[in-house]
């Protein structure tokens, strides 16, 4: 099956600028006592500099694991199957271990979920930041404090707090915390794996407005991985739709949010309350991601989608194509221009 990549798809409004990251047909398996699970099936996206990526899907449709894969912490029964991830042109797959260490943290930085599992709970979180700067620079432990003191305060945590432990902090801190110790090395980078999913809704909003300030200190670009489609279009330059492990859709985010044209996109869209325009119900979307040890044939959507065409989406495959420069869709509606997915 031939997918088109986003280099000659919908590539992003700043194509002529090289990327920062470029992801082409990435594909990852987790090999079970059941069988190969496909998580990830010939994905590719670019983030150039400066830009917030967001990737949405529902749980399960692969976005974590391309999270895992692109910062080369995937661990078996997970396997990178085939494709090339490229940073700065390097090839990320190919790392050894201290390019790899260098990589993690100086260019490339992780914030996941659950702080409370990102930080030890038996070091302060001031320790816990020195000791990152120390390891990857040639600062003095007096130095790495000051540093550390500077970051915590440049994520609104009182200094007071440095010698703080995990569990001293509220949940809002904590992830301020991973975030100041994700920015400790400036990296180019940072992969933000449902960062305020675990928070209430008042300090995720501080958090991401916070996020969005630092973006413009420091001109890092943000890969943001979250179920939460209108969170994404609220803070991404451009953002690709997971499903089943599919690359669906990929496209502005003002694009997405005013005409999605896949119909996942569009009943993902209608799953969230927006903050704008008018109110509407949330219809949901019905049924379940599928197994994917044994995927649907054609669309893998099909099974959920309410706009089927009879003799084509159960069994041809849909392919990214692209609809005009920046915006792409795998959908038989959409693509052979038979209706229009609106
Ligand atoms: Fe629905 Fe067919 Fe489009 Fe898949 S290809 S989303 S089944 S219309």
């Amino acid at each position: 099956m031939a997918h088109i990549s986003t280099s000659d798809s919908a590539q992003s409004p700043d194509a002529a600028l090289k990327p920062l990251l470029t992801v082409r047909d990435l594909s990852v398996e987790y090999r079970t006592k059941s069988g190969r699970v496909r998580a990830v099936d010939h994905v590719s996206f670019d983030i150039n500099a400066g830009e917030v990526f967001g990737l949405a899907g529902e749980s399960g449709c692969g976005k974590s694991t391309i999270a895992h894969a692109i910062t080369r912490l995937l661990k078996p029964p997970a396997y990178t199957e085939g494709g090339d991830i490229r940073f700065q042109g390097r090839n990320v797959l190919e790392l050894k271990d201290d390019a790899l260490r260098a990589f993690r943290w100086e260019h490339v930085a992780i914030v996941f979920q659950s702080a409370m599992n990102a930080l030890n709970p038996i070091l302060t979180i001031g320790d816990q930041i020195v000791d990152v700067i120390r390891a990857h620079t040639g600062m003095s432990t007096r130095q790495a404090r000051a540093r550390a003191l500077e970051l915590l305060q440049v994520v609104g945590i009182d200094a007071k707090r440095i010698d703080s432990y995990p569990h001293q902090l509220s949940g809002g801190m904590r992830q301020r915390t991973v975030i100041a110790t994700a920015l400790a090395l400036n990296p180019e980078l940072i992969v933000m794996d449902e960062p305020t999913t675990a928070l209430d809704v008042v300090v995720q909003k501080q958090i991401i407005d916070e996020l969005q300030q630092l973006k413009k200190q420091f001109g890092f670009s943000i890969l943001f991985i979250t179920h939460d489609l209108s969170l994404l279009v609220e803070i991404s330059d451009r953002i690709g739709i997971m499903y089943a492990g599919e690359l669906v859709e990929i496209a502005t985010a003002r694009q997405l949010f005013k005409n999605p044209r896949h119909p996942y996109t569009q009943r993902l869209m209608n799953s969230f309350p927006s903050i704008h325009g008018a109110k509407q119900e949330m219809l949901g979307i019905p049924g379940s991601p599928p197994d994917l040890i044994h995927p649907p044939t054609g669309c893998r959507f099909h099974p959920r989608c309410s706009k089927v065409i009879a003799g084509v989406c159960r069994e041809i495959h849909p392919q990214l194509i692209p609809l005009d420069a920046t915006h792409a869709a795998a959908c038989h509606l959409v693509n052979e221009g038979l209706h229009d997915a609106n």
